[in-house]
């Protein structure tokens, strides 16, 4: 087997060495906001996740509400 050096602390899956480092970078941030816990605004339960593009669903409570496409908070991303 042949060893390989891991690079960096988190390890991100779907880009390899291509597009540029910008590019990857600004994936990382993406997929590490997309990936993150979050809690329910009803019932708090920290399976809230996002189900598709802009859509937020807790399986626990059936709530589900429009957000941003990375992250429920928009507020957050806009600088
Ligand atoms: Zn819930």
């Amino acid at each position: 087997m042949v060893s390989r050096r891991k690079h960096g602390p988190v390890k991100l899956k779907g880009l390899g060495a291509k597009f540029g480092a910008t590019v990857r970078k600004q994936y990382g941030m993406i997929q590490r906001t997309l990936k993150q816990k979050r809690k329910c605004p009803l019932c708090g339960s920290l399976k809230f996740d996002r189900i598709a593009v802009g859509i937020w669903y807790c399986p626990k409570c059936q709530y589900k509400v429009a957000g941003g496409a990375y992250d429920i908070n928009i507020d957050k991303l806009r600088r």
